[in-house]
């Protein structure tokens, strides 16, 4: 497949890089020129749980470098610039590309076809980590796998074949009709994980260790459970629950992504996790005072950043 990646961050460099060593044609495309260099130059570095990979037939460039069309877009910006970047990058989709994106949020999805009238587009979650350490340079340690369907949610063998070759190129991945509760299951994790976080300045393990926190989890959960049941979301409550006593027990040091945008000055994807759950819940009439106060309490740090 002709792949191009839009975002080549943390994941999609991961993303991207693995695909290109399964035999893939990747196209890794970024705004960030230090990151584009060092790629071009040395290859992309990669420091995976099975060791270090380099991955050398990746080109690296912003949009205008690559001629289109391509079979497969993913897109993995944060979801604030989706809309610019697909802008950049429409003449990478033909009539047969798809459009798969993998942010973490709600209406991810829709804001791709929005950007990218006529695509096919697939919408989807991943629980793999990855972080980026210097330009060219991408880790990624512990398990995690994807999970995917269409937009429109009818079914299509495009579908198996976006996952197939996830799975050939070592990412875990199924066709899956029910991941829009896998979605808002991850959103209402991160909505629990990330604010608090990143209003707080505590790591994962700070905020379990204080029953304050604990309690602000009780209430963020509250609420975003009886949004998901307003909006007809069957959210597995134990699943979830679950996934957040895990992070807590295993991930304590961690750094929330929205804490570590906060401290280096950068937005934060706060409208698309807890902002999404808030807005949602006020077009069904859910008060959400927690998730609305979080929310813009987060807004204004991140402006004051
Ligand atoms: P990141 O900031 O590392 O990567 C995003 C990339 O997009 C950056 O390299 C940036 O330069 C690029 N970009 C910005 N504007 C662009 C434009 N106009 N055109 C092309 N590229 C542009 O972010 P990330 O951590 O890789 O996260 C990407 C998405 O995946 C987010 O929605 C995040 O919530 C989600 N996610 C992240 C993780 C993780 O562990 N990092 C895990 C699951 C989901």
């Amino acid at each position: 497949m002709r792949i191009a990646v839009i975002g080549s961050g943390a994941m999609g460099s991961l993303f991207g890089g693995r695909l290109a060593l399964a035999g893939h044609e990747v196209w890794l495309v970024d705004v960030n020129q230090p990151h584009i260099d060092a790629i071009n130059r040395a290859g992309l570095r990669l420091d995976l749980d099975e060791g270090e990979r380099v991955v050398t037939n990746v080109r690296a460039g912003v949009a205008d470098a690559f001629a289109g069309p391509a079979d497969l877009l993913i897109v993995f910006t944060k979801g604030y610039h989706t809309a610019a970047a697909l802008a950049a990058a429409r003449h990478l989709a033909g009539p047969g590309t798809w459009a798969l994106t993998l942010q973490n949020g709600l209406g991810t999805g829709e804001r791709v076809a929005a950007a990218l009238p006529g695509a096919a587009v697939a919408i989807g979650m991943t629980d793999l980590p990855a972080d980026l350490r210097e330009p060219g340079h991408v880790a990624s340690h512990g398990a995690g796998h994807v999970r995917l369907w269409s937009l429109s949610g009818a079914p299509d063998p495009a579908l198996e074949r976006i996952a197939a070759a996830l799975g050939e190129a070592r990412i875990a991945a199924r066709a899956d009709p029910e991941v829009v509760t896998a979605i808002w299951e991850k959103v209402i994790f991160n909505t629990v994980m990330n604010p608090v976080a990143a209003l707080t300045r505590q790591t994962v393990g700070g905020m379990a260790a204080q029953p304050d926190g604990r309690a602000l989890a009780e209430a963020i959960l509250a609420e975003a459970f009886a949004v998901a049941a307003a909006c007809g979301v069957a959210v597995d409550r134990e699943h979830v629950r679950a996934i957040i006593e895990h992070a807590w027990a295993a991930h304590g040091p961690h750094q929330p992504s929205m804490l570590q945008d906060v401290l280096a000055g950068r937005p934060t994807e706060i409208d698309s996790i807890a902002g999404q759950l808030a807005e949602k819940g006020a077009a069904h009439g859910v008060a959400t005072p927690v998730l609305d106060t979080l929310t813009r309490l987060v807004r204004m740090i991140a402006r004051a950043g």
